[in-house]
């Protein structure tokens, strides 16, 4: 795996621990030889994963719609950085640059973007590996739900398993990188009539 996507929140949340396993994260990616790719912003989890991952001499791409430079804080030490016009341009750039995909905790924005790279996996868009960091139970109430989803009738367990759940990012990295997401069932069938 070439390049490694990570999702995560603008903001530091209210517990070093988060901001610390970031940054850990980031100089993973880097020290196994991988790119980090993320959304370009310099405060927050975002910011702590770039600097995890350029502190280890990793290189670090960018995306960021031009309306965000000053929102979210541009990070200016990157290697480099693209900007878009749309966060819908963002979103399909980190998509491609991309071979895997990592949600460390976030808010709204991170579950946008895992959430809609977890649906283009369910409906056959790419195949990529995907995982989710629950730092300190962070995802714990997610996961009760989306257990509840499967038992209920509205995901397919194959489905489910597409994303893999980890407290630790090492352990988390390393199967992401050596997964290969199978799917079945009924999405995957209607798209190939
Ligand atoms: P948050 O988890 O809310 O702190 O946001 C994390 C990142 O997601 C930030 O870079 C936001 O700009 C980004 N984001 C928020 N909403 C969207 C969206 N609709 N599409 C793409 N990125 C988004």
């Amino acid at each position: 795996m070439q390049r490694l996507c990570v999702f995560c929140g603008s903001s530091p949340g209210n517990d070093s621990t988060f901001i610390e396993t970031a940054d850990r994260t980031g100089r993973l990616i880097a020290e196994q030889g991988m790119e980090l790719v993320y959304g370009g912003g310099g405060r927050g989890l975002m910011g702590a994963v770039a600097d995890g991952a350029l502190g280890a001499n990793g290189k670090v791409i960018g995306i960021i719609p031009r309306d965000l430079f000053k929102r979210e804080g541009l990070h200016h030490g990157l290697t480099r950085l693209e900007a878009v016009d749309t966060m819908h341009q963002r979103k399909a750039m980190m998509a491609e640059l991309s071979d895997g995909f990592l949600a460390l905790p976030g808010g709204i924005g991170t579950m946008e973007e895992l959430f809609e790279i977890w649906t283009w996996t369910q409906i056959g868009v790419h195949g990529k590996p995907c995982g989710m960091l629950n730092v300190d139970g962070y995802y714990d109430g997610l996961l009760s739900f989306l257990d509840g989803m499967v038992d209920r009738g509205f995901l397919a367990q194959s489905h489910r398993d597409v994303v893999l759940v980890d407290d630790d990012p090492a352990s988390l990295i390393e199967r992401v990188v050596a997964h290969r997401p199978q799917i079945h069932g009924r999405w995957m069938d209607s798209t190939k009539t």
